[in-house]
C-alpha cells in the first residue's frame, strides 16, 4: 500500500466532463478576451475574421476564429523579434525563455511568466505522478539543457513531484553510469531513442549492460516508440525497468499535457482547465467530435497562457481517441494514442505512409535488426519510390540479410507498396539526443 495520494490533483483529473466543459467554457472567454485586448497578433486576427471576442464562447463559436499553423509564428517573431507580436505581456513579466527544437524548420523563443511556468509545473506533475513517479524516488533527467524545453523545464516537473531528480543532460556516459551507481538511481528520464543511444554505450564502451545499473522505471517521451508494444517490451528487458510514455506535450502550447497511467493502454490527457483540445479533419479541416474511435489532428488553445497564448493552434500531431469514459485508475481525461506528425506521412503512388507505421514493421526485426532506420527522400513530391536505410542488429550479418528478405514482403503486404530497403552496417545511422528525424530530404 502506498502512501501517497492516488493523483497529483484529483479534482481536476477526475471530473465529470460537464464540470470540465462548463469551466472550460468560462476559462475559453476569458482566453479570448485576453488574446484578442493584449496581443497585436491575436487582435487582429479576430478583427480580420469579423467577429468580436465576446462572440467566442464556447467550443461551437470557438470554430469562427482561424486556427494558427506554425510559419505563422515564426513570420511573427521576424516581424517582431523576439518573441513575436503574439506576445500578450511586457517583456518584463518574462521569466524563463526556451527555443524549440527546430526540427521541422526555423526555431521559435518561448516565453513564459511565472504564472506560465506554475501552469506548466501543475501539468507536469500530473503527467509524471500518473506514470508512477513518487518522492522518494530518485530520478536522473538525460534531456539536453540547453535552449531545449525537455531539458531545465522537464526538470522542473520532475521536481513538482516532489522525487529526488539528479539534473544530468545528455554525453558524458561514464559520469552517468557511476552517477547512478553511487546515487542507487532508481529512474531515468530521457527520449526514447537516447535511451537507445545509451544502451549502446553502457554495453560496448563500458562494458556493463544495461540491467546491471539497476535502474526500475524510465519515464520517457518526445517520440512515439512506446506505443508499439515489442519496442517497449525489448526496452523493458533490456534494461529490466518498466518504461512509461510519461511525457507527450508540444513546447509552443505547453511542455507536458499527457502521460500514461498504471494500465498502459494510451495517455491521458492532463491538460484539464488550462488547455482546450479540439480534434479536426486533416485535410478539410473540419472539426470532428472527440470521441472514442474518432482519429484526427490536435488543435490546441491555451486557456490561461500569459506570454504566449495561443489560439487553435494546428499541433501537427494526429492522434487516435482510444476511450473517452474515464479509465479503471479514475481518471476521467480521455485516453489517446500519437499515430504520426502531419509532416511525417508521406504519399507514396497515392497512399499514404506513416513514419509509425514503418517503425512498428522494422521493430518487430530486432535483434537481427537494430531498429533504427532512414527514409531518404532524393527529390520532391510527387514521391514514386521509397528508399529506407536500415540497420543490421547484434546478431550475425546472415541473420540480417534473411531479415532483409521478410521485412520486403511483410512491407508490402501491410503498407500495400514495394519500398527499397537497404541494409547498412551496425550504428551507421545517426543518432541523436532529442528527437530523430526519420526522414531526410535530399533536395
Ligand atoms: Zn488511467
Amino acid at each position: 500500500v502506498s502512501n501517497f495520494k492516488e493523483f497529483w490533483d484529483e479534482k481536476a483529473e477526475t471530473a465529470p466532463q460537464r464540470d470540465l466543459d462548463a469551466l472550460e467554457q468560462k476559462m475559453l472567454k476569458h482566453a479570448i478576451e485576453y488574446a484578442s485586448r493584449e496581443s497585436q497578433f491575436y487582435h487582429s486576427r479576430i478583427k480580420e475574421a469579423g467577429i468580436s471576442p465576446a462572440e467566442v464562447t464556447d467550443r461551437h463559436s470557438l470554430k469562427m476564429v482561424p486556427m494558427t499553423v506554425k510559419d505563422e509564428l515564426r513570420i511573427s517573431q521576424e516581424r517582431a523579434p523576439p518573441f513575436g507580436d503574439y506576445l500578450a505581456t511586457s517583456f518584463s513579466q518574462i521569466n524563463r525563455v526556451h527555443r524549440t527544437s527546430g526540427t521541422t524548420g526555423r526555431p521559435l523563443f518561448l516565453a513564459l511568466t511565472r504564472r506560465d511556468i506554475e501552469t506548466m509545473n501543475e501539468c507536469g506533475a500530473r503527467a509524471f505522478w500518473s506514470a508512477g513517479l513518487r518522492p522518494g524516488m530518485s530520478i536522473v533527467h538525460c534531456m539536453n539543457y540547453c535552449l531545449w524545453t525537455g531539458g531545465y523545464s522537464d526538470h522542473s516537473n520532475l521536481e513538482k513531484t516532489g522525487a529526488a531528480v539528479v539534473p544530468f543532460g545528455v554525453g558524458q556516459s561514464k559520469l552517468l553510469v557511476r552517477t547512478i551507481q553511487l546515487l542507487k538511481v532508481k529512474a531515468i528520464s530521457a527520449t526514447t531513442s537516447y535511451l537507445g543511444l545509451l544502451e549502446n554505450v553502457v554495453r560496448e564502451e563500458l562494458g556493463v549492460e544495461p540491467r546491471e545499473l539497476g535502474l526500475e522505471w524510465a519515464f520517457l517521451g518526445g517520440e512515439m516508440g512506446l506505443s508499439i508494444p515489442s519496442f517497449r517490451k525489448a526496452i523493458e528487458e533490456k534494461w529490466g525497468l518498466r518504461a512509461m510514455d510519461a511525457n507527450y506535450g508540444l513546447a509552443d502550447v505547453l511542455s507536458i499535457l499527457a502521460s500514461e497511467c498504471s494500465t498502459r493502454d494510451g495517455m491521458h490527457f492532463h491538460g484539464q482547465g488550462k488547455v482546450l483540445c479540439e480534434l479536426i479533419e486533416g485535410e478539410s479541416g473540419e472539426v470532428i467530435p472527440l470521441e472514442e474511435g474518432a482519429q484526427g489532428e490536435f488543435v490546441l488553445t491555451n486557456l490561461e497562457k500569459e506570454a504566449q497564448p495561443l489560439i487553435r493552434f494546428r499541433s501537427g500531431d494526429i492522434v487516435r481517441v482510444l476511450s473517452t469514459g474515464g479509465c479503471e485508475c479514475g481518471r476521467t481525461g480521455f485516453k489517446f494514442k500519437v499515430i504520426g506528425r502531419t509532416q511525417d506521412v508521406l504519399k507514396v503512388k497515392g497512399i499514404n505512409i506513416y513514419v509509425s507505421a514503418l517503425q512498428e514493421i522494422i521493430s518487430a526485426f530486432v535483434p537481427s535488426l537494430s531498429g533504427e532506420f532512414q527514409i531518404v527522400l532524393e527529390s520532391p513530391p510527387p514521391i514514386s519510390h521509397l528508399r529506407v536505410a536500415v540497420e543490421s542488429g547484434s546478431l550475425d550479418s546472415s541473420s540480417a540479410t534473411k531479415s532483409m528478405e521478410e521485412l520486403r514482403r511483410v512491407a508490402k503486404e501491410r503498407l500495400g507498396i514495394e519500398i527499397d530497403f537497404e541494409l547498412v552496417a551496425r550504428n551507421a545511422l545517426p543518432r541523436t539526443e532529442g528527437k530523430t528525424a526519420r526522414i531526410v530530404r535530399r533536395y
